[in-house]
């Protein structure tokens, strides 16, 4: 619950929305989004998981995707410092998209 024009506003979780920068669609945050359900790319903000520290900012492209213990795991190349990630895939996530990484890379 966000109430507006109160002062000094603590730091809490963010729950942001965002628009995917690679295909343009609106994803709704909750709390725990960290790429795109429709083309799953996501963006370089992380040191940690949802930490947001990272100063880099780069598009970070999928580049494989695995099916394994029943989940998606899609793992991703910076296209800006070339940093390699791996992320779970979350249930919203499109499944043609995930299928079409499978053993890429
Ligand atoms: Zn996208
Ligand atoms: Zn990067």
């Amino acid at each position: 619950m966000e109430s507006a024009g109160l002062p000094g506003k603590r730091f809490t979780r963010k729950i942001e929305d965002f628009t995917c920068e690679v295909c343009g669609t609106a994803v709704h945050g909750t709390g725990y989004t960290d790429h795109c359900p429709k083309c799953l790319s996501s963006k370089h903000v992380d040191v940690m998981p949802g930490d947001r520290k990272n100063k880099c900012g780069g598009i970070m492209k999928p580049v494989s995707v695995e099916y394994r213990n029943g989940s998606y795991v899609i793992y991703y190349v910076c296209g800006k410092c070339r940093e390699k990630k791996r992320m779970s895939a979350s249930s919203s996530d499109n499944k043609d998209s995930l299928e079409r990484f499978i053993g890429g890379g």
